[in-house]
């Protein structure tokens, strides 16, 4: 599912990572399930009960605390990290417990069980805990031109299966939501994702919820129908809302989908760098606020994205980190009137030193597909 990148590429995350810890006063890194371990390693972890535990000193190998029968699936990088396999038998805790020996600041990944924390923590009473992401979000949320192609390339395949709907070719009308959200994660994967993370088809007053989880709602004429969906492949995420209206659309709806329009596309143009995230979502709230639709704007405008669907930056209010080049983030406002019918609009977008680049071009209009 992930490709592993050359040994080179995952020596220089380790040296830029010891970077941030020396900055940061921060002695070992320790990384269980979640993806900060894949950017280093380019080993996945199975969030199984066993611990895994890639362990970063500030100095010296990184090593790969792994259960004996996992080992076999990890591809050695050499130079990069040794594995320490444990035996059923053994205490991992206690394994990692010594293989930290006297760091006084340990910063832990946001996905450890804990389970294994809370064990370490009571091995440690005089350590000072602090977060990963303290030191790996300022490298993961710039990302580096092979990451970049791999998203737009995720993106290209999403917009192929947007287009597809546009075009008709993925029958709404009396089919179920869950059916056409399995029809949408078939094609996901036709189109070249190795996995589905989600395919969001709400329709109708199932619309107004963002997140709504696609049932056996029968899809009729005459009604929007909002279309939320990603995957991943080669180990970077897709992402893209697109609605489609079945018939002829009424004058709210389209009035509303000409502000959300609008609003989504001053949030593409607003990602220039230097600019704080909050930004972007300032941008948005506004062109949709100014045409009265404020209260029916329940969320933030968007995320980052990567090896996770959602990861930092975030594009809220509150978020002042300035865009960098090499930010990857959602621009998805939404309109939801509760109980009546809703509507986001959703691209990826990368900022570049000479201005935000979108890595969807799927149309964004609101189509009418009459099937
Ligand atoms: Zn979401
Ligand atoms: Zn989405
Ligand atoms: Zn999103």
């Amino acid at each position: 599912m992930s490709r592993i990148a050359p040994a080179h590429v995952y020596a220089s995350r380790i040296d830029r990572v010891r970077a941030e810890m020396k900055a940061t006063g921060v002695d070992a890194l320790i990384l269980s399930v979640g993806h900060d371990l894949p950017y280093l390693t380019g080993y996945h972890a199975m969030p199984l009960e066993r611990l895994t535990l890639l362990i970063v000193p500030r100095e010296g190998m990184p090593m790969l605390v792994i259960p004996r029968l996992e080992a076999p699936r990890v591809v050695p990088v050499p130079g990069v990290f040794e594995t320490v396999p444990w035996d059923e038998t053994d205490d991992p805790v206690a394994l990692a417990h010594g293989l930290l020996g006297g760091a006084s600041c340990v910063a832990v990944g946001d996905q450890m069980w804990s389970r294994f924390l809370v064990d370490l923590i009571s091995h440690r009473p005089s350590t000072r805990w602090a977060r990963s992401v303290t030191v790996t979000a300022p490298l993961r949320t710039r990302k580096d031109q092979a990451e970049i192609d791999a998203l737009t390339a995720a993106a290209a395949a999403a917009d192929r299966v947007a287009a597809q709907l546009h075009a008709g070719q993925i029958p709404l009308v009396g089919r179920t939501e869950a059916q056409v959200s399995a029809d949408i994660s078939a094609r996901l994967i036709a189109e070249g994702h190795d996995k589905v993370n989600f395919a969001i088809v709400a329709a109708g007053e199932n619309a107004a919820s963002p997140h709504h989880h696609p049932g056996d709602r029968v899809i009729k004429r005459g009604e929007i129908v909002l279309c939320d969906f990603g995957g991943t492949m080669n180990g970077y995420c897709s992402d893209i809302t697109r609605c489609v209206h079945t018939g002829e659309i009424p004058e709210d709806i389209a009035r509303a989908y000409e502000v959300l329009k609008r609003a989504q596309a001053a949030g593409v143009a607003a990602g220039r760098v230097g600019l704080p995230c909050e930004e972007v979502d300032a941008v948005t709230r506004e062109v949709i606020a100014d045409a009265g639709y404020g209260q029916w704007f329940v969320h933030r405008t968007g995320h980052g994205i990567g090896m996770e669907e959602h990861e930092d930056p975030y594009m809220v209010s509150g978020n002042t980190e300035p865009i960098a080049a090499g930010h990857a983030y959602s621009v998805e406002p939404g309109i939801y009137v509760a109980g009546t019918w809703g509507m986001r609009l959703e691209d990826l977008v990368v900022a570049t030193d000479s201005g935000p680049r979108a890595l969807n071009h799927a149309d964004h209009d609101l189509i009418v597909v009459d099937c």
